[in-house]
Order: structure tokens, then sequence, then C-alpha cells
């Protein structure tokens, strides 16, 4: 088996990865660096980033609104040390990618410009037109490639992780090219592999979002914080899930239902289409729920109008909005409405991860989309996440460094490494049984799409629970016809899987266990917010048997609950 040895590894390469790769090369620039990632780092879901990147940049704002905007957002289950930590970081990790080149909008004197978003009382979004993360993306890119000690494994596809005494030793990784088990043996990982909203069927996220540094941190012993949120994108275009991003509201775009009313005049009078995104995402349930969607062949759907905009704005605003539209569904935003429906769109849970981006193994190290600081809570707020992942990346590398400086390389059971290799080509790859991964993952997505969806009951968690036990002892008896080795998708989508179907026993078991409605997590049967009982974090623990869970308190520094309002 190759061996390949690095003072850290980082795996993933979207936002958070690169940038954790950066600050760790600054902090330490003679450590030996690897960034790992299934896809090349270009490929990413961070390319999709759209509407923009939330800081405080000028006058009128200041970091006690934006961490108000947060928590409030967050329905109060953001940890306020953490939201207070990160609003003032923002600005920096912004003028960083301005200095390294990155392209943002301008207003006509010159200034960065910025627009409104969902749930911020400020417009704060600093924008790349609608191509944000595409700019930061290839920004941030064309900065880690300038350094030497920093070398990309691309196309390596992670599958666990070695740790011994509570320590990280290594880590295990296909080369995809040759098919073939490598191991790294090294001081720190940094997990940055993003969301896992793959487990759903109608989503805004690109098909490597399968969650699978959540699963390997989860099933190496790191508990995964608060799963039980998953929020939905109002505007996932129909059919497809692509976003249409809540950018196209910033800019003064409208929701319609079949009446033709903006509906969100009876839900959040003040903010109307800009509430934060669990309200509009339920606003627009409701609103199709109620029969007062429009029917079209792919089912009910909500309109967005950006046709009062006018040609000019919609091709300097929105320009990938425009080309997505008349790409994929043949119309023309200028002249004709766009047909959306609410879409699994962000994971605010992930690897439980302290303002030190550490977790509780020793070396091991969550950034981005895959951790939870309890920054964003039971609600994320639009573009806080791109600046999550420039905040905490920068940390994550930081700190992995500096833990790197000061320890020295622990031996690498190979025996480990070893037993990986053999349940990954004689237990996946040579399973002769008779079930097909395609037809599982289909199942897993449906449930997940009616039963743990926006509106949540108690009789269908547990039928999505029990469904997707099923589905698991089914992943037991699989079979993968093409037992090649370079580039065996079939391999990496059955491996995929079972990372999803373990995330999505805990998704769904955290949310069977709260028996409250928060954020993007709304029980008919508990339609309240239960600040006596459930002011609290969840954290699952893997176990043979399932998630364990136990509670922890969230930190509230000086804002306390209110009723949420817009
Ligand atoms: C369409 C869309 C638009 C969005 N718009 C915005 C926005 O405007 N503003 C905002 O703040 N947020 C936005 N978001 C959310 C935000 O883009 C993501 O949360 C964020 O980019 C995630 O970055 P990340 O670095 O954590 O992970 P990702 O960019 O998802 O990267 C994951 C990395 O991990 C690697 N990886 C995964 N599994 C493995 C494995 N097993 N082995 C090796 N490598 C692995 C992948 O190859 C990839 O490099 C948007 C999301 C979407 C989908």
């Amino acid at each position: 088996m190759e061996k390949n040895v690095h003072d850290i590894v980082i795996v993933g390469a979207g936002l958070a990865g690169l940038r954790a790769a950066v600050a760790a090369v600054e902090v330490g620039n003679k450590l030996s660096i690897a960034v790992i990632s299934k896809l090349h780092p270009l490929r990413s879901h961070s390319v999709c980033a759209q509407g923009g990147t939330a800081a405080v940049m000028r006058e009128g704002d200041s970091f006690e609104l934006h961490a108000w905007d947060t928590i409030k957002g967050a329905d109060f289950l953001a940890d306020q040390d953490i939201v207070e930590f990160f609003v003032r970081q923002a600005p920096k990790e912004i003028i960083n990618l301005e200095h390294w080149g990155c392209p943002w909008s301008r207003t006509p004197d010159g200034k960065l410009d910025q627009r409104p978003f969902g749930g911020h009382s400020f417009p704060r979004a600093c924008f790349a037109a609608d191509m944000t993360g595409f700019h930061e993306m290839h920004t941030l890119y064309g900065k880690a490639v300038t350094y030497d000690n920093i070398k990309f494994y691309d196309e390596w596809f992670a599958t666990s992780l070695i740790v011994e005494d509570n320590s990280v030793r290594g880590l295990t990784a296909i080369d995809l090219k040759t098919g073939e088990m490598g191991v790294f043996q090294t001081k720190a990982v940094v997990m940055a592999t993003g969301g896992h909203e793959r487990i759903y069927e109608f989503t805004t996220f690109s098909h490597s979002s399968t969650g699978d540094g959540m699963a390997i941190a989860y099933r190496a012993g790191a508990p995964l914080e608060d799963m039980e949120f998953v929020q939905f994108h109002p505007t996932g275009l129909v059919p497809s899930g692509v976003l249409i991003t809540e950018g196209a509201r910033g800019e003064g775009g409208y929701l319609i239902n079949a009446k033709g009313e903006r509906f969100m005049k009876n839900y959040a009078p003040k903010m109307m289409e800009l509430a934060p995104r669990d309200i509009v995402a339920r606003a627009e349930e409701t609103e199709i729920r109620e029969g007062r969607a429009f029917k079209g062949p792919y089912g009910p759907y909500i309109a967005l109008d950006l046709r009062h905009l006018g040609e000019d704005k919609i091709k300097e605003r929105l320009p990938l909005i425009r080309e997505v539209c008349i790409k994929l569904v043949g119309l023309d935003p200028v002249n004709e409405l766009i047909p959306i429906r609410p879409a699994a769109h962000y994971s605010m849970g992930g690897i439980r991860a302290n303002i030190r981006a550490e977790t509780p193994i020793r070396g091991l190290y969550a950034a981005g989309e895959c951790a939870c600081y309890s920054l964003h809570g039971a609600n994320r707020l639009g573009t806080n996440s791109t600046a999550e992942c420039l905040v905490f990346g920068a940390v994550a590398g930081e700190e992995a460094a500096r833990y790197a400086m000061s320890t020295e390389l622990r031996s690498l059971p190979m025996d480990k490494a070893l037993a990986e290799e053999k349940r990954v080509f004689d237990g996946v790859l040579g399973s002769e049984g008779s079930e097909r991964v395609p037809e599982i993952r289909r199942e897993m997505r449906q449930v997940m799409n009616t039963d743990v969806w926006i509106y949540r009951t108690e009789e269908g968690l547990k039928r999505a629970l029990r469904k997707i036990r099923e589905l698991r002892e089914r992943f037991k008896h699989i079979k993968i016809e093409d037992k090649s080795k370079s580039f065996n998708t079939a391999l990496t989508s059955a491996l995929e899987l079972d990372f999803m179907l373990e995330l999505a026993e805990v998704t769904t078991y955290c949310a069977l266990m709260r028996t409250e409605s928060r954020g993007s997590h709304y029980r008919l049967d508990y339609p309240n917010r239960d600040d006596k009982n459930w002011l609290v974090h969840t954290l699952a623990y893997y176990t043979v048997e399932g998630p364990r869970l136990e509670y922890t308190p969230v930190t509230i520094t000086k804002w306390q609950p209110t009723e949420r309002k817009y």
C-alpha cells in the first residue's frame, strides 16, 4: 500500500479546505501540507455559490447588528461567543481575497458593493455578480498553488480516519486513477468535505455533496452536532433543483402564487421575500399544501417574478440566473416567471468543533460546511456560509499548523489501514448480493424528501427511520457489476451511499427526538419553540446500534431569546 507522510492533511479543496491550506503555510512555512480532494478543487461545490459573502464593511452597519441578525436568524440556537468572533473576522477575509485578486463587484466610485440578503437588516453581502463562489475559489486556488509545500492529491477519495488513543494518526484514501488504496501518515487532519444535501431528492447541491467527511469523523468517534437542522432554500429551479440565488430577491424579485398574490405579506409583512429562509420556505410549502400553487408537469410550484427589475439590471446583476433559466427551462426571466419550490440547501449540523476548529479527537479539525461550530444554530442566514468557510478555514489551518509544529509524528497502525482496504475492496466491491446501489439511493432520497422535509411529524419520522434502517440492511447485500480499477464510479457511488445512509439515519433520529419547532426544524405535532426544554444542542455519537444522543447548552452572552418576528 502506498504510504504518504505529511505534517497536515486537509481533506476537501472547497473554500474551507483551500483557505485552511493557505493559512497553514502562513503559520508554518516549513510544514508539508497535503490537500486531498475527490474532485479537481475547482469542481468543489463552493464554485456554485452565487449571491455573496456577508461582512460588515461600511458605516451604518456594525458587528453588533450582524451578530444580532445571525442569532435571531438562528432562532437563538447559535452559540453567541462564536457569532461575535465570526462577525469580527469576516471583513478581514473579504480584504484578504481583495488583495489576492478577487474581482468583487463595485459601486460607481470604486468601493466594494454590497447587496441585501434574507434576514440581514443591512445590505452586507459582498459579491462578484452572481458568481461569488466561482471567483472566490479561483482566487484562493491561484494563491494556494503558489506554495511549494502544499501538495494537491486531486481525485483521491478519503474513506476513513485512523485514530488511536483518541488522537489522529492517519487517513486512508483511494487514488481514483489507479484504484489503489493509499494511506497518509500525519499529525493533523482538517476535515473540509462540505455538506450532505444529496441525502435528499430535490436539492440545490452538487452530486458530490454526500457528507463523506461527516460520516468518516462520526465513525471515528467524533460527535455530530445539530444534524436535525437542514436548511430548505426557497428558490430551487423546477424540475432540476438548481439554485436561483436569494440575490434575485435581494435585487427586488417577488414570490407569487397562482392567484398572482405576493403571499409573503401574510407570513412576514415587514421583510416579505427577504425574511430568513426557514420562514419563506415554510410559507411556500403552505401555499403548495393549501392549493394556491401553480400546477405544472413536475408538480406544484411557486413563481419568482423578476420582470419588473428590467433587462439591464438582470443582465448586470444576475447574468448567471438568466443563463440558467434560458438553458435549463427555456425561458427568459426578463419576460417570464421562473418556476421554483423549496429545495434542500444546507446542513447547519456537522462535526462538532470549537472556536479553534478543534474536534474532541486530538489532531482532528473541522472547517466549512461539514463542521458545526454552532454559528448558524437552527437556521443559517444566506451569505454567512462562504464567510464561515473563510473565517473558520483560516482558523483550522492556523491551529492545525501550530499543533503540527508542537507535536512529533506518531506511529501509524498499519493493521487499521489494511482492515479498511479489506472493507472497501472485499466488503463493498466484492459483495455478491443482488441489491442495486442506485435503487437504494433513490428510495433513501424519496423518504427523506417526504418524511424528513419541511414539515415533520413523529409518525413520518418513525416511518423514515424504519425505512433507512431497512435500506442499511439491504446495503449489506449489494452487487457492484463494475470491478475495474481506474475511476470506478460504481464503487465510489456505493461508498458515498454508505456515508449518506449513516447521515440520513442521524438526521432523522435527531429530528424525531427534538420535540419542538425551531428554525428549519418544524414539527407539526410540536409547533412551538420550547426554550425551557430545548435551548440545547444535540450531539450524536456513533454506536453499532445507531446514534446515541447527548444534549449540551447553548452559549448566551448578551442576547436573550425573544419571539422571532419579521
Ligand atoms: C448553488 C449554491 C449556492 C450557494 N450560494 C451561497 C452564497 O451565495 N453564499 C454563501 O455564503 N453560501 C452559499 N452556498 C453555500 C456554500 O456555497 C457552501 O456551504 C460552501 O461553499 C461549502 O464549502 P466547503 O468548503 O465546506 O465544501 P465544498 O465546497 O462542498 O467542498 C467539499 C470538498 O470536499 C471534497 N471531498 C468530499 N468528500 C471527499 C472524500 N471522501 N474524499 C476526498 N475529498 C472529498 C470535495 O472534492 C470538495 O473539494 C451555496 C450553495 C449552493 C449549493
